[in-house]
């Protein structure tokens, strides 16, 4: 079974301020081995193959005055997921708190070579449907990216983050982007969790472009937050959020989802199908 874990993190860590830093690295006992994927991508790739895993998204946003991560981010990902685009797939990212031409923004980065973008609403402190009101450029983020058959992953549920507005986690506001922007693929991060997993799941059963994205949830919890998992198998990606506490490794989270009690057709298509469908090359 071939494996896409559509969502890790090897970022420029070395962008983050001191007390995002502090609260990244609690936990992680192996900075120094993370820290060497995000200077070396042929690291990576040789952990990839260790683990079985065939592509990675490696997801990337810009958030300057929460995460310290600035519109360099962009650059720095491409670049990095130059070593192999087949394998390594670029999240690009707008904020458009920080851009006047969001529009011209976005259509650069996908030019660039992003192959999906990430909003973040709790790091980027808007709500995901903010375009109705107060962030009229967002709507043109949502609008590019889906001329240009870009997929667009959502961040839902809380973050323990200094400063982060969990709030804007809740899934409930990409009702509004799905029924917006109906040609835009969607994909809701770690499906609401810890808060809001019963949304997450009517969203993906009721709009065709919403799609369940797995990171961040132990695959031990994940028939407990999504018990009705196998009817929406053919909407599912797979993503692990490595190196988030408590991962040891994709392969252990890949064989802990392999034993739960869901069908092998389901699993095939959750670990690899349905993502290679959204990014055919
Ligand atoms: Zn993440």
């Amino acid at each position: 079974m071939t494996v896409t874990d559509a969502h890790i993190h090897i970022q420029p860590f070395h962008m983050m301020p001191p007390a995002i830093a502090a609260t990244f690295w609690k936990g992680k006992p192996n900075r120094a081995e993370l820290e060497s994927y995000a200077a070396d991508p042929r690291k990576l790739l040789a952990r990839m193959d260790a683990d079985g895993v065939a592509r990675v998204g490696l997801i990337n946003y810009v958030s300057p005055d929460l995460m310290g991560f600035t519109g360099e981010a962009n650059p720095w990902m491409v670049r990095y997921a130059s070593a192999d685009p087949s394998r390594l797939i670029a999240f690009g990212s707008v904020n458009p708190r920080f851009t006047q031409d969001v529009a011209g923004e976005t259509a650069r980065v996908i030019e660039n070579g992003a192959k999906a973008l990430k909003v973040h609403p709790p790091h980027q402190l808007f709500r995901a449907n903010a375009y109705q009101d107060v962030l009229p450029g967002l709507g043109d983020l949502y609008r590019v990216a889906e001329s240009a058959g870009v997929p667009v992953t959502i961040h839902t549920g809380t973050s323990v983050f200094p400063g982060a507005r969990s709030r804007f986690g809740d899934p409930m506001d990409a009702d509004d982007v799905a029924i917006d922007f109906p040609g835009l693929t969607i994909l809701l991060a770690h499906g609401g969790r810890p808060l809001w997993m019963d949304a997450a799941f009517f969203l993906v059963r009721r709009h065709p472009n919403v799609h369940l994205e797995l990171s961040g949830i132990p695959p031990s919890k994940l028939l407990e937050y999504f018990p009705r998992l196998e009817a929406i198998a053919d909407k599912t990606v797979w993503g692990t959020e490595r190196p988030s506490p408590g991962i040891k490794s994709m392969r252990a989270n890949v064989e802990a989802f392999r034993e739960l009690p869901l069908s092998d057709r389901a699993k095939q298509r959750i670990l690899h199908e349905n993502a290679a469908k959204i990014w055919p090359s």
